[in-house]
């Protein structure tokens, strides 16, 4: 197998792999031979002290080197199921070894063989016995694989069996001894690393626990070094394709006026910092590319202001795009009434919006009347024609930026004019992630909430003990408070879902005849929930029943109460997300988890949330359950499946691999010094990041 390359080298053509085996190797996504020897233990077990008959112990798991002495196949009385009985020596003593329905051994482990075995030691029967060891027979001359040092222990799925995926490794490695190396020459002797086969040769076999370390990094840094340089390419790739952008300069009147006369507070620190890195991007001619992240309730939405009117003073129009229309709205009625005084235009832009009143909007959007245009998606559909749109936000709130770029291009000032773009998201995702999946974006953080706000109480209820509440919802509500009751999706249906959200709000308005009670969720027509949320947010509702569509950036500083209905069926980052909507004015806030968890995973997630309020923590706490590809929906794409690397543990790593990546595409910026690198990331990572135009 060296002819080929490794990675071209399918499985089937290694010596003891037929049809079968080639099903079972790719299950675990193993195609090539190359895929094989980076497939990596699980653990490792230490079976380097061997242990002689005499020493032996029960309730201990040993290492043994013996000779079969004689074999049996017993059939028990249960059809089909036998027993195979052994006894071994080592020379001196004896013992029993068992195995249960493992047919065909006694024809394997004829007397005279030598065997290790590993496996429990019991007492039974009045005599010490080994049951189902794992074994491997030893021929002439060979030293054993299995026992006598410390053992690789695969995560295999059923019908592989860890002695002969050991065999095939170790097959595969003594007859590849050079396998492609990534890593440019000069970053490894930098970094101090291993040669890549020492490394993988250490990784199935460790020497100790130093050298393991070693290996471990090496191959980690190496796979974030290999989609870094593949980020790094596309950014460059990107920068050389890409029209200009139109240059809004920032003179600041505008946005001076709308920090003195209408927003009432100072701007927190981090808001100061993270507008200052956008507004120098918005000065050039280069389309800004910019993630903001925030945790709720962090105030993006000032910074997204202060954008749009930088647009609007260099004679742009801008845009912003929410998920839902409801958020449109809320969005849309703040706008207005912050930019509406200083003379800047706001229009509305949604699919609901009807005939004339549509006609109107479209029009006032082509003619440049309108300077700021606030809408769903529905704003980078065809009849929607910019004047000149120069800059646009795109408040993601939890769900992970896709970057609608063609379809905003298009929309870009003029001929070949891209406008400059901001993506909004209250997720707060680890950095480590953000650099993986985003790693070609420029990254703002606003790490800091504004001042004076008490942290929420959060405390988990079983659903029998909700009677608690009642009093406690009263109290709350003749201090003016309101009050959010939020119910799950049922089974994703929407019919059943609405029925269990209005079996609740008709149970609550009888309960409490004295307060309002709305009731809200996605299926009412737009106008409904519009005037919903809106007797909400002026106190005629005390307490609104709602499903999930409440559930981003609406802003009611009065709400104090959230209440989540079977919490456990939530993800983490929505949690948070809901838990978001009150602690939004002066009061104590408090959100109560209704709920009896039924997975360990359910009871995990409820106890992070009252543990913590700090949306970076939450993150991490939801990697850690669920891996990278599921909190961000990367999980198609599978930028994050790393053999070794962990983006929760290799953060110093990463920050090595990126700076290493970005500054060789910097100095060599088609990578022509490394062609092999190239191909590498190429082959690799190029289809995740659409690297096809570079090669
Ligand atoms: P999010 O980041 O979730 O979109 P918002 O922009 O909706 O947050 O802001 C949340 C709340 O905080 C709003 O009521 C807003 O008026 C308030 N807020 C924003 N910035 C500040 C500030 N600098 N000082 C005090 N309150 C602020
Ligand atoms: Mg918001």
């Amino acid at each position: 197998m060296t002819e080929k390359k490794l990675h071209q080298q399918s499985v089937r053509y290694i010596k003891g792999v037929g049809a079968v085996r080639e099903k079972q190797l790719n299950r675990l996504g193993i195609q090539t031979a190359e895929d094989l020897i980076l497939f990596f233990p699980r653990r490792y077990e230490d079976r380097r002290g061997l242990t002689s008959l005499a020493k032996l112990r029960p309730e201990t798991t040993v290492s043994l080197l013996v000779r079969v002495v004689a074999v049996e196949k017993r059939q028990t009385s249960r059809k089909g199921f036998v027993i195979i009985q052994g006894l071994m020596t080592d020379g001196q003593d004896f013992l029993r070894a068992v195995w249960f329905n493992r047919k065909g051994l006694e024809r394997l482990l004829t007397p005279g063989k030598e065997v290790a075995l590993y496996g429990p030691i019991d007492w039974k029967y009045g005599h010490l016995q080994i049951t189902n060891p794992e074994f491997e027979i030893i021929e002439e001359g060979e030293s054993p694989e299995s026992i006598g040092q410390v053992v690789p222990i695969y995560p295999l799925t059923a019908g592989l069996h860890q002695r002969w995926f050991r065999k095939l490794i170790r097959f595969c490695l003594d007859n590849s001894p050079f396998i492609f190396d990534p890593l440019p020459d000069f970053l490894r002797l930098k970094h101090a690393f291993p040669p890549l086969y020492d490394s993988i040769l250490e990784m199935h076999y460790p020497q100790g626990r130093e050298s393991w370390k070693k290996a471990r990094d090496r191959l980690a840094y190496q796979e974030l070094f290999v989609l870094q340089t593949g980020m790094a390419l596309r950014r460059g790739e990107r920068s050389r394709l890409a029209e200009k952008a139109p240059i809004l300069p920032e003179s600041g009147r505008l946005k001076e006026r709308f920090l003195k006369e209408i927003f009432p507070y100072p701007l927190t620190e981090a808001q100061k910092k993270v507008s200052l890195e956008i507004s120098q991007d918005m000065a050039l001619n280069i389309p800004m590319h910019r993630l903001l992240q925030g945790d709720v309730g962090s105030g993006k939405t000032a910074v997204a202001v202060l954008a749009l009117l930088q647009a609007v003073e260099g004679g742009y129009q801008g845009a912003f795009m929410a998920p839902t229309e409801i958020l449109a709205q809320q969005h849309y009625y703040r706008l207005h009434s912050f930019l509406e005084p200083l003379g800047v235009s706001v229009v509305l832009l949604i699919g609901s919006l009807k005939n004339r009143a549509r006609e109107l909007t479209l029009q006032k959007i082509s003619t440049g009347e309108a300077h700021v245009v606030v809408g769903t998606h529905a704003l980078f559909s065809d009849p929607v024609t910019f004047s000149n749109l120069g800059f646009a936000v795109i408040d993601e709130q939890h769900r992970f930026g896709v970057l609608q770029k063609n379809a905003l291009r298009a929309k870009g000032a003029n001929e070949g004019q891209a406008p400059h773009i901001l993506v909004m998201t209250a997720t707060p995702i680890p950095r480590t992630l953000t650099l993986s999946v985003y790693g070609d974006l420029s990254v703002s953080v606003i790490d800091e909430m504004p001042p004076g706000r008490t942290p929420i109480q959060t405390r988990w209820l079983k659903k029998k003990e909700e009677g608690r509440l009642w009093a406690f919802i009263r109290e709350r509500c003749s201090a003016r408070e309101r009050i959010y009751w939020v119910c799950p999706l049922i089974d994703e249906s929407e019919t059943l879902s609405v029925a269990s959200v209005t079996e609740r709000y008709e149970y609550l308005k009888k309960l409490f005849p004295d307060l309002n009670v709305g009731l809200l969720h996605g299926q009412l027509p737009s106008s409904e929930k519009e005037t919903i949320m809106r007797s909400f947010a002026r106190g005629h509702l005390d307490l609104i029943v709602s499903t999930t569509v409440i559930e981003v950036g609406v802003d009611v500083p009065q709400a104090t109460v959230m209440v989540i209905e079977d919490a456990d069926r939530f993800g983490l980052s929505q949690l948070h997300q809901l838990r978001g909507r009150v602690g939004r004015g002066g009061n104590q806030s408090y959100c109560v988890l209704l709920s009896n968890p039924t997975t360990r995973e359910g009871v995990e997630r409820l106890k992070v949330m009252c543990a913590t309020t700090d949306g970076f923590k939450i993150a991490e706490a939801d990697l850690r359950l669920r891996g990278p590809g599921e909190v961000c929906g990367v999980r198609q794409h599978g930028i994050t499946d790393f053999r070794v690397a962990d983006l929760l543990k290799d953060r110093s790593l990463l920050d090595m691999a990126r700076k290493d990546a970005f500054s060789l595409v910097e100095c060599d910026p088609r990578l022509s010094e490394e062609q092999g690198l190239l191909d590498y990331v190429l082959r690799t990572v190029g289809k995740n990041l659409e690297l096809a135009g570079i090669a």
